[in-house]
């Protein structure tokens, strides 16, 4: 993969763990400053930003609650003082709280929405208002195949993503006018700690399900992302990788 030329400054929302890490780190390598979001799992963002270091570009931690608009617009302000622009931002940061509908309480239905839904929108808000100024930018959120089958016991999270497609869809509408592309990734079943939450039931099914008969890989989720990222002419879609057919 060839280093981009101009580094340019990508924010990764939850980026300490999981497939944020993966994306972190892909950024990274190519060339690219990262600003690495997490909640709280401090020490997984410092690994990450000494990698990306390591591997020859900048990266910082930024500790924000997705959630909480305030702590998001202070995010957003600190990256454009400390490196003058976004170019990327990876709507990547996601929760779940798993029970059948009938027992879950509006507590794990808020939550869920709070963290996948209202915060890619308190970013999108805050980074298209300097992207706008730019004219340019990439957004990209992560979104699950979950969100346009549902899954039982995820009512909260298929609801979630499902409005996240609708975020993405709608955004791109409005941010297209100012050379914002903003699309939305279904990366596959991954075997992070998300992943691993799931029962071993659902686990053999989404295998079974999949005609490659094997679970998605972060690294090969986090590629196609950086190269979508680098895409001068795609906005509004939904690009599913996942192995299970629609
Ligand atoms: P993980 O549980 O491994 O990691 C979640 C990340 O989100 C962590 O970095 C965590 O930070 C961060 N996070 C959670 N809540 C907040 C918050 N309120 N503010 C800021 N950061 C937060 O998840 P995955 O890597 O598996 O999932 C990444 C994305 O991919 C999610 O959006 C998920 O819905 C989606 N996805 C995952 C699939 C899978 O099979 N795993 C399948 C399809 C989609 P911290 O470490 O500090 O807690």
């Amino acid at each position: 993969m060839t280093r981009t030329e101009i580094p340019r400054v990508v924010v990764v929302t939850g980026g300490s763990r999981g497939l944020g890490r993966a994306i972190a780190l892909r950024f990274g390598r190519t060339g690219d400053r990262v600003v690495v979001n997490y909640l709280s799992h401090e020490q997984g963002a410092a690994q990450v930003v000494k990698d990306v270091i390591a591997s020859g570009s900048q990266a910082v931690t930024c500790r924000a609650d997705v959630k909480n608009r305030g702590e998001v617009d202070a995010l957003f302000a600190s990256v454009v003082d400390q490196w003058g622009r976004i170019d990327v931002l990876v709507n990547n940061a996601g929760i779940t709280r798993d029970v059948l509908m009938l027992r879950m309480t509006e507590e794990d239905w808020d939550s869920v929405h709070q963290t996948n839904l209202t915060g890619p929108f308190y970013c999108i808000q805050a980074a298209s208002r300097i992207m706008e100024k730019q004219q340019s930018g990439h957004i990209i959120n992560i979104t699950s195949l979950v969100g346009v089958q549902g899954r039982e016991g995820q009512a909260n999270y298929s609801a979630s993503k499902a409005g996240l497609i609708g975020l993405t869809k709608a955004s791109a509408r409005e941010l297209g006018r100012f050379n914002i592309q903003v699309n939305a990734v279904l990366p596959g079943y991954l075997p992070t700690e998300m992943g691993g939450s799931v029962s071993k039931q659902v686990r053999d099914r989404v295998t079974r399900e999949n005609v490659l008969g094997r679970v998605s890989d972060p690294e090969e989720a986090a590629l196609f992302i950086y190269l979508l990222s680098t895409m001068k002419n795609i906005s509004g879609q939904i690009f599913n990788l996942d192995s299970r057919i629609l």
